[in-house]
């Protein structure tokens, strides 16, 4: 592999197969596999000046690594994708664990049979437990939705509490909305759980931290002798999209692009944007060993920001005497701003947007939108690896 900042002038698309627009997962997932399954020659252009995507990780001016855009925590329940990763790192056993800062008190996140004797007393807490096990079984995940629809007088209360003081305030927070407005997998996301289990992710088989970062895992899946990465390249400065071609560099192409940036800036917005969050996020650094006790505290009943993020506590790195931790504040996303818009705002007229820049893109010869911005989803890094190994499999089917 080869990582060159900016495109050389010599620069020949035609002298790759394949031309792979975005170096995050599903960027670099293509990219590896067509590589090395069918000898593909591939050009990755990513318009940041760094590989691996929101993934990315550094180390910052204190030597604590930290995450630039968000918290990433690795878990799947996806033996292909699983293995897959695992080419390229071992991983950490860290496992997620979230506690929600309700007025003051700490409960795990997703909500469980600890919260519910923090928030209700040990007492009441456990008969409250019991109902949720009568009617849903030990081991299971509720969505907050699901258990506001009950109409017992037990689970109303539980719902209403854990409603107002994990939901309400944060998702208001996050997306401008309250939960019952927006789309029910988000919060869905993070299903109370009926049992013991304090992780974030109860029950993922595979889940942790790349041992050396992200970053290093990305720099060993791009490593190949027939990719070239060229970094502080945007694809809209050297692609112009035809009716049924792309044109890169002025020339027809007539290679395969896997395109993982948003549909819309390809055709400069012209049927309207598609919209996003975005988030400021706030890095500092403390003079001190820790900071808080796991790796990410959420603000549910309080503050403007919605989490706090410990990386230390996720990484396992040991630095004494120094800690960065970060504040996520959410608000919408400007386009053409110089913001990054990282999560998608799953409404029906939105998918209906995006399904009209998708039929537009689907007239393209060898043209693949494929990730979390590509696909306008709310993917974690493991979907966006599946999504990004069908691909390759059928790319790979076409040219076998
Ligand atoms: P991206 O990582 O966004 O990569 C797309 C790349 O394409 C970017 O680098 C972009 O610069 C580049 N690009 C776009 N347009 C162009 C262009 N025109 N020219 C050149 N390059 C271009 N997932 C988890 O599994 N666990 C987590 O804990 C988790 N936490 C998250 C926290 C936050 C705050 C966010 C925002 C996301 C989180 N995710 C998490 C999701 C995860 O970030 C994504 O699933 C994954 O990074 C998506 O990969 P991707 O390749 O589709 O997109
Ligand atoms: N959520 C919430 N309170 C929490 C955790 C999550 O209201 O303590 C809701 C909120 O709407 C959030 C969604 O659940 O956007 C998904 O949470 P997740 O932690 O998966 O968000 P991400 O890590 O993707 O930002």
């Amino acid at each position: 592999m080869q990582i060159t900042s900016g495109l050389p002038e010599t620069f020949n698309p035609d002298l790759y197969d394949m031309i792979v627009v975005g170096a995050g997962f599903a960027g670099a997932v293509c990219a590896r596999r067509l590589a090395e399954t069918s000898g593909f020659r591939v050009a990755v252009l990513e318009r940041r000046d760094h590989i691996a995507g929101n993934a990315y990780d550094r180390y910052d001016g204190n030597g604590i690594l930290v995450h630039e855009y968000g918290p990433h925590i690795y878990h799947t329940f996806n033996e292909r994708v699983h293995n897959f990763l695992s080419r390229f790192t071992e991983w950490t056993d860290y496992q997620h664990k979230v506690l929600a800062n309700i007025h003051g008190t700490l409960m795990p996140v997703p909500f469980n049979h600890t919260s519910l004797k923090l928030a209700f007393g040990e007492q009441r807490g456990e008969q409250l437990y019991r109902k949720l096990v009568e009617t849903f079984g030990e081991g299971r995940k509720v969505p907050i939705m699901e258990l506001r629809a009950k109409n017992d007088p037990e689970l109303v209360e539980v719902a209403d509490y854990v409603y107002e003081n994990v939901f309400l305030h944060y998702t208001m927070k996050q997306w401008g909305q309250t939960p019952d407005q927006i789309d029910p997998s988000v919060t869905g996301r993070v299903p109370i759980f009926i049992g013991d289990d304090d992780r974030y992710f109860p029950q993922a088989p595979y889940q942790g931290m790349p041992a050396e970062g992200y970053t290093a895992l990305f720099e060993r899946m791009l490593d190949h002798d027939l990719i070239d990465v060229f970094c502080g390249v945007d694809a809209r400065d050297v692609f112009r999209i035809g009716e049924t071609n792309v044109h890169v560099c002025g020339k027809c192409y007539g290679g395969e692009i896997v395109y993982t940036g948003p549909l819309d800036e390809l055709f400069n917005l012209d049927l309207g944007a598609l919209p996003y969050r975005t988030l400021d996020m706030k890095f500092e650094t403390l003079d001190m060993d820790q900071f808080q006790p796991v790796g990410t505290v959420n603000y549910t009943t309080s503050e403007d920001y919605t989490r706090i993020t410990e990386f230390k506590n996720m990484t396992g790195q040991v630095l004494p005497g120094k800690t960065t931790i970060m504040k996520e504040y959410s608000k919408a996303y400007t386009p053409d701003s110089g913001e990054t818009p990282y999560y998608a705002i799953l409404e029906p007229e939105n998918r209906e947007l995006y399904e009209r820049y998708l039929e537009r893109v689907q007239n393209l010869t060898n043209f693949h939108p494929v990730g979390r911005l590509a696909e306008y989803r709310y993917y974690d890094m493991d979907a966006v690896t599946n999504s990004a190994l069908d691909l390759s499999d059928e790319i790979i089917a076409c040219h076998a």
